[in-house]
This record gives C-alpha cells, structure tokens and sequence, in this order.
C-alpha cells in the first residue's frame, strides 16, 4: 500500500485508505448523510450539470460501476463507460498511461477498476483529472471501505455502540481480498478495535495489513474455527473466496460447504450480530461463502452496504471536485414523482 499519499480533498485522486484521517473522514461521511435525499431519489439534483465521468472496469463489477455512475448521474452529471480489455484499445496494446491521458481528456473524473495491483495508480499519474481506485487487483477498494465503514457505524449507532472499541470477525479469503485489506486499515483510525480472523489455509491475511492494524495498537486475534472467530463478535464480515485470483489447485483447496451458516451462528450464541459482506456472494454450491439461510436475520446488513454505497460514492465525487453542500442544495429539488410497487 501507498503510504506517502496527500489527504483526500478536492483535486486528488482517491488511491488509497490512507489518505484518510478521522477529520476528513467524518466530513466524507456528513456529506454522505446530507445527500440521502438524493440518493432516495426523493429530491434532483443538477449541480453537476456539464460534468463526465468515465468508467473504465477492467473487471468483472455489478455494485462498484453501477453505484458509481448512479451516483454520478444523480448528481446531474453524465457518464460514459467501458467494460473488459476487449472493448478498448488496451486489446491493441496501448498503455495505462495512453489510455489515461486520452480518456481524461474527455471527462471531469475517471473510476478505475483493473486486475493488477498499483495499476490505478498508473492512471493516475498520466491523467488531468482525479482518479478514483474502484479496485485494483489484490491491493485496495477504497470506496468499499468507506461505505463499509460508513454502514457499520450506523449499525452499531442503532445498537448504542461505536466503531471504537468494537469487536469485528473477518471472515473468508484474507489474502486476496482487497475489501478486508482496505476496511482493516480504514478502521485502524479509530481506538481499541478487536480483530478476530478466521480464513482456510493458504488464504491467511498478509503480514502488512496485521502489521499496519496492530502497529495502531488494535487487537488482531487469528481463530482456528468459524465459531470461534464469530463468539462474542459485535459484526461479522465475511467474504468470497477470489478464485479468479488464484491457480486451479489453489482454488479447489479446503474451501468447500458454507464459510458460516445459520448452525454456526447458532453455536457460537451469536444471532443477534451485524453481518456484513462486500457481495457478491457466491451462492453456488459448496461455494465457501455466507449462506442464505442467515437471510432472515434481524443483523443481516449487507444490502444496507449497497444502498449506502451510492451516498458515500456521491460524497466522494463532491470532494474530487470541489462543490460545497451549498451548491448541492441551490441546485436541488422535490421530485414530483414516486416510483412505488402496489402490494
Ligand atoms: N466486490 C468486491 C471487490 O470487487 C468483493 C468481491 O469481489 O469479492 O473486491
């Protein structure tokens, strides 16, 4: 991870969690709760009328792209995207830094997912306008972090609880999971977080993330079984196995049946917890994930994660561009309009 990054505010580009501290964060997360209105779609907003974004997802993405450019969109912004290696002049051979220089010649700001890790930070350093790291390889997601953190605030507010001092279980594929790499660092900002980890061998989370946590002075505690790592846990994060990342044989390895299910919930006497998830879940059979039959119950919090993401994707673009709350509300109004389902 980038460590020497400027602080993210207007004009930078978002590479990392650590260009984040607990002041900007919090403006970050004021600005995504001023602008939920627009996120329910119960007001419009034109403020970022003129204004491009373009998307480029080097990789497969429903939630990152589709929040991003909603975001974006309601904002009153426009957006034009592309999608795969096939379909840009990547196939060709063309450069990061070409594709870069080219593509923010024709917008304010650029999302950027690819396969490789450092790669966004390529794009950034040949463009003319912030670039936004939708996830690069095995490295970093911040904007899911933000919107995780974001969410398990709320969650635990609801609770009468804080992310300081909170017990978290993070679950699954460790080492390739950028979520879990971003998230750790991101909570690192707060006191006396306790981290209990749990992940099948082979799949353990890289001696950098535990270090950077516990040089923090949080707690990193690696569990032997699910229930262990869930007992007692105020939230539970758990998280796909990245076989796209992995060799075959790697990817057949010890994950097979559910990572957690209602039984182990059950076992561990901890029904009642936040359970979160970045998604997707991989709902195959013996996919190693987050069963659905934990669906039904009262902590389930991973669409609220979804649902949050478009407001804090939307406080993300304020910053890069420099537009006050001000501007935003000048340029907003009622819909008139409701789209509802009869029952
Ligand atoms: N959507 C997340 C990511 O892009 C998590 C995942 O794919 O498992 O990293």
């Amino acid at each position: 991870m980038t460590t020497d990054l400027p602080l993210f505010e207007q004009g930078r580009h978002l590479l990392s969690v650590s260009q984040f501290d607990r002041e900007n964060l919090r403006t970050l997360f004021d600005l995504a709760d001023a602008v939920d209105p627009i996120a329910k779609r119960e007001a419009v907003c034109t403020v970022l009328d003129g204004a491009m974004l373009c998307s480029l997802f080097f990789e497969p993405s429903t939630r990152t792209r589709l929040s991003f450019e909603s975001a974006f969109q309601r904002l009153g912004g426009e957006v034009t995207t592309t999608t795969g290696f096939t379909f840009s002049s990547m196939a060709k051979g063309e450069s990061i830094a070409d594709t870069s220089r080219v593509v923010s010649g024709y917008s304010d700001v650029l999302v950027v997912r690819h396969p490789d890790e450092g790669s966004v930070a390529r794009f950034a350093a040949a463009a003319m306008v912030p670039v936004i790291n939708a996830g690069d390889g095995a490295g970093e997601h911040p904007s899911q972090a933000l919107l995780d953190v974001y969410t398990l605030g709320k969650e635990l507010a609801a609770r009468g609880k804080e992310v300081d001092g909170c017990r978290i279980a993070i679950l699954g594929d460790l080492k390739y999971g950028r979520t879990v790499h971003s998230l750790m660092k991101l909570m690192s900002l707060h006191d006396d977080v306790t981290f209990t980890l749990f992940s099948p061998p082979g799949l353990r989370l890289p001696l950098e993330v535990e270090q950077y946590v516990t040089a923090r002075r949080h707690t990193v505690q690696v569990m032997d079984t699910v229930v262990d790592a869930v007992r007692g846990a105020d939230v539970i994060y758990a998280t796909r196995v990245q076989r796209e990342r992995m060799t075959d044989e790697m990817s057949q390895a010890d994950a097979r049946g559910d990572l957690l299910n209602w039984s182990m919930l059950a076992e561990a006497d901890n029904l009642g917890a936040i359970l979160m998830h970045p998604l997707p879940r991989d709902s195959r059979p013996d996919a190693y994930d987050l069963s659905g039959d934990v669906d039904d119950l009262p902590g389930l919090a991973i669409f609220h994660q979804t649902d949050n993401g478009v407001n804090v994707r939307m406080a993300i673009f304020l910053t890069a561009l420099g537009v006050s709350l001000e501007a935003v509300r000048l340029t907003s109004k009622q819909r008139p309009w409701k789209a509802t389902l009869r029952p």
